[in-house]
């Protein structure tokens, strides 16, 4: 009688997200996939060996993984194809900050082996932007709310989450409600903190779709806004929120 085999080998588009040095050899990536989404693999020798993984293993390289699953919860990396390197990504601090925040974002909103092609997309799309150095600070916050969504954590900023009428000039907000509330409801929410109508409108329309720059008091108070949210939501502050406070961008 012949076993089944409990080896199975597959070719996945993905995205580094992180990766982590394992023993003196070997190195740990954790890898956002087209169709399996995120997921760890060992990748035997790549920290030795310069021609098994070519370039291939810096967080945000877009690449061609073939990978092996063995019994159904470890992956090895065989090998990997670059697609795309993003290196202009690489050549400034401001960058490399913005990417590795949208890179964490993405590995903390999604859970292992549960595909999101379109956050996959847009996530990038991002990349390529940043790369051509076309995504400014209010490229990040787009970016930011849309991966909340598709990650099915939208805050709302309008209307009011209790009284469903215009949040006004002085909303509150309340991660755990999940967004804004108006001035009038805001005494029934006593763990909301303030924010500024002004804030909460510029949020509202970047969620609709539109474009215009954020002035840099409204890029100060969205990023507080969103950093209470997503801290609420992960139990924890994401680390490079530090790494773009160092580095000065946002
Ligand atoms: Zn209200």
């Amino acid at each position: 009688m012949v076993r089944p085999s409990r080896v199975d080998r597959f070719e996945e588009e993905s995205i580094v997200l992180s990766t982590v040095d394992y023993g003196e050899a070997d190195r740990i990536v954790t890898l956002f996939t087209l169709g399996r989404g995120r997921l760890s693999a060992f990748a035997a020798g790549a920290r030795k060996s310069k021609r098994r993984f070519p370039g291939a293993l810096e967080p945000a390289t877009h690449l061609k993984a073939r990978l092996v699953e063995r019994r159904g919860d470890t992956y090895r990396l065989d090998a990997a194809d670059v697609v795309t390197s993003f290196h202009h990504l690489r050549s400034d601090l401001g960058r490399i900050a913005r990417s590795l925040y949208a890179l964490e974002l993405c590995r903390e909103l999604t859970r292992d082996h549960e595909a999101h092609p379109q956050l996959f997309n847009s996530l990038l799309e991002y990349l390529a932007l940043l790369d051509r150095a076309q995504a400014g600070p209010t490229s990040l916050i787009a970016f930011e709310l849309d991966t909340l969504a598709r990650a099915g954590f939208r805050p709302q900023f309008a209307p009011c989450l209790h009284c469903h009428r215009e949040t006004g000039p002085r909303p509150v907000f309340d991660p755990d409600v999940g967004g804004a509330i108006c001035g009038n409801c805001a005494p029934q929410f006593p763990y909301a903190v303030p924010a500024e109508g002004r804030v909460v409108d510029a949020l509202s329309r970047l969620q609709e779709g539109e474009r215009t720059p954020f002035e840099a008091a409204i890029r100060s108070g969205a990023r507080d806004l969103l950093n209470l949210f997503i801290e609420h939501h992960l139990g924890r502050r994401l680390k490079s929120v530090d790494f773009l406070n160092q580095v000065g961008v946002d």
